[in-house]
């Protein structure tokens, strides 16, 4: 019999976590007023809001925490962060900055100006933000087979090259400082893109004289996907393969929340020496000295042993093999969720799920504080709170898909916790005839109202 896999770790540390009741978790959630982001985490089972900063460290960043250097200018901590982006990315040049969209506003306020478009595929939030926020445009170039949840392909998170091509060939070049293409693509739930399509974009780029900008979060797993998925990757290394994606671009970005498994930081990196002296300035002005930017010396070095643990091929298996058997597990029970299941997040499909309860009443919303009445399970709704209101009309805006995403952070939680999770979503999905009703707003800020929406139940 083939052995199965298992974590390449053992684990010497452990963080007590409490069981409710269910009359508990129900005053609890009113106190909320059922907002999932009001509860305190101690009114949580199994934590699956994000798997941003909440990963657990291995002994080994622990311990590089103790060497870290906190000189303001030159510390060794950054040095060898340096060393360690130019090994595993090739990249010759970077600032650290506190977290993902910090880089993206040190580069954004060096490359962009008022009226720019920059193409992507399903460029995440924050991403959008800096770029709608400079007054710039953010046309959407992902492949129409991201938007179906059922259908399986191997790379559904990729950049549709024609629809690229029409944007570089509808403004001038001096209108596009670059282009985004986010690995995985998280926004269309965690999808990756092929090596294929990786350099198909850095050759179109190249063509029209573009940069090439990639959004690196969850760059790792991306690697893990064209090893396991794309023809004649099979016998690379992680690291091999991940030389190989950023060969093909001039800039990164990266939340290291994510894939750097440390619990805050980030930065930006490029291959100009020009490019760098233009974003100095931005980077002393709202992060910090070049040298640390965002960070402390000791998380750098924490930063710089996550990068190197996490391109390891064992290490990414068993990740993203515990978000597949939380899938295996809800396909056996019958519990509909976006297909294939991505490398970060299991997003259950809420209007399957709760078919009774009407949009108005914000059915994904629904579906989480059932999953937290049922479990103490903490998700998140990525549905019509979070597509807040039409700017123009102020109506509610109603996506297309409902979902609830439920994040696995790194290397915290067991299988068994896996099956209790898988349990609790079959339940709900059992008594789905009888949720009939949702929720009411009954306060929202004009914009990000999902931080701090408050509900009624009606
Ligand atoms: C998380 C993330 C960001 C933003 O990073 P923060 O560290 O949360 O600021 C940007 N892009 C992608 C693809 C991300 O996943």
């Amino acid at each position: 019999m083939k052995l199965p896999y298992c974590e390449p770790y053992k684990i010497k540390m452990t963080e007590a976590i409490r069981t409710s009741t269910r009359a508990e978790r129900e005053e609890w959630i009113r106190q909320a007023k059922y907002n999932l982001f009001k509860l305190h985490s101690d009114q949580v089972l199994i934590d699956l809001l994000t798997d941003s900063g909440t990963g657990s460290m291995s002994d080994r960043q622990w311990a590089a925490m103790m060497t870290g250097d906190e000189s303001y200018a030159g510390a060794s901590s950054y040095y060898r962060l340096k060393q360690t982006i130019e090994k595993i990315f090739g990249m010759p040049y970077f600032l650290p900055t506190h977290q993902g969209r910090a880089a993206e506003n040190v580069i954004f306020s060096a490359l962009l100006k008022e009226g720019d478009v920059i193409p992507g595929n399903s460029h995440f939030d924050t991403t959008k933000g800096h770029i709608e926020f400079r007054r710039c445009a953010a046309p959407d170039c992902t492949i129409d087979a991201a938007a179906d949840t059922q259908l399986e392909i191997p790379f559904k998170g990729e950049m549709d090259l024609a629809k690229l091509e029409e944007v570089f060939k509808k403004y001038p070049k001096e209108k596009i400082p670059c282009t985004v293409l986010t690995i995985t693509n998280n926004t269309a739930g965690g999808q990756p893109v092929s090596m294929r399509n990786i350099r198909g974009t850095a050759e179109l780029c190249r063509r029209y004289g573009i940069p090439l900008l990639i959004d690196s979060a969850r760059f790792a797993e991306n690697a893990y996907f064209i090893k396991t998925r794309e023809e004649g990757y099979a016998d690379k290394t992680i690291k091999e393969i991940v030389r190989e994606i950023y060969q093909y671009a001039d800039i990164m970005t990266i939340s290291a929340k994510k894939d750097g498994v440390v619990n805050m930081g980030g930065f930006v990196a490029m291959r100009s020496e020009e490019l760098f002296r233009r974003a100095m300035q931005y980077s002393i002005m709202f992060e910090g000295y070049l040298t640390y930017g965002g960070m402390n010396g000791r998380d750098m070095d924490a930063l710089a042993v996550g990068l190197d643990e996490n391109t390891e091929f064992d290490q990414l298996n068993a990740r993203i093999g515990q978000v597949k058997f939380l899938g295996d597990l809800l396909d056996e029970y019958g519990v509909p969720y976006q297909r294939p299941a991505g490398g970060h997040a299991i997003f259950l499909d809420a209007k399957q799920i709760l078919p009774n309860v009407p949009k108005e009443e914000f059915i994904a919303q629904t579906l989480c504080v059932e999953l937290y009445l049922e479990a103490g399970i903490r998700g998140v709704e990525i549905g019509s709170i979070l597509a807040d209101r039409d700017p123009v009309t102020r109506e509610n805006r109603y996506p297309r898909l409902e979902l609830a995403r439920l994040a696995i952070p790194r290397r915290v939680y067991t299988d068994n916790h896996m099956r209790v999770i898988a349990a609790a979503c079959r339940n709900i999905y059992e008594r789905r005839e009888s949720i009939t009703s949702g929720y009411r707003i009954a306060f929202e800020t004009p914009i990000l109202r999902h931080f701090t929406v408050e509900l009624e139940k009606l």
